[in-house]
């Protein structure tokens, strides 16, 4: 019987590199919502969009549409705006500086969780974010939520831009996660909550790869 497991938590604890592994063991799809919302944030970027403007944000939205396709080489899959792959664009500082912002607005909220439960209708998949457990899919069989101490978290994100040849001072990845977090969780909209009936998954000293056969274990045992 195949499932939903919804990953939340804070920034860079964890979620994707884990999420996409589950996935890959369990043969499920993934989706990484938070590329969804990195890709409208370029977007609005891109085009100027007045962000306490509800009529351009609105039409904008109605322009864009964002897909995954896996990338055989990498065995990955990618994020693409409108038919183009912006993987490597919507990881960079500058979208993680202004994606909450992005993400606070009700209008994005509505448009990003319907495609999302799309997404999941066939069941069979592992979604990671912020709102999954208790937004998108409240009945999700299986609610996990990451956390790990902030300095582990800055320095694997750090580590992570560092892998991508995007050489990141590590105060700067501070700032930018303790902004983050404050934004999403006391934002009006859907902000981060540890659902009440989640497992919580704290990876300040566990392996990727112990995350990765816990979850498994939880989702088949
Ligand atoms: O997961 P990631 O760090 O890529 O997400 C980027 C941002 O998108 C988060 O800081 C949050 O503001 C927003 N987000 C969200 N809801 C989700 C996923 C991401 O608000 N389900």
């Amino acid at each position: 019987r195949k499932i939903i497991i919804a990953i939340d938590g804070y920034s860079a604890c964890g979620k994707s590199s884990t999420a996409k592994r589950v996935a890959a063991a369990l043969n499920y799809g993934y989706v990484d919502t938070g590329a969804m919302y990195r890709a409208v944030t370029l977007y609005f970027m891109e085009h100027y969009i007045d962000l306490t403007n509800p009529k351009s944000v609105s039409k904008a939205l109605g322009e864009i549409s964002i897909t995954f396709h896996h990338n055989d080489s990498t065995g990955q899959n990618e994020t693409y705006l409108n038919g183009l792959n912006v993987e490597e664009r919507i990881r960079e500082m500058e979208i993680s500086q202004r994606v909450s912002e992005v993400a606070a607005i009700k209008a994005v909220r509505e448009a990003m969780v319907k495609q999302q439960q799309k997404m999941g209708k066939s069941k069979g998949v592992v979604m990671d974010g912020r709102d999954i457990g208790s937004v998108v899919f409240p009945n999700a069989e299986l609610k996990i939520f990451m956390n790990a101490d902030f300095d582990v978290r800055a320095e694997r994100r750090q580590k992570e831009l560092f892998d991508k040849d995007n050489l990141v001072d590590l105060d700067e990845v501070k700032e930018n996660l303790r902004k983050r977090d404050k934004i999403d969780t006391t934002r009006a909209e859907s902000p981060l909550i540890r659902p009440v009936d989640s497992v919580e998954v704290d990876t300040t000293h566990m392996f990727l790869e112990e995350q990765v056969d816990h979850i498994v274990q939880l989702a088949t045992g």
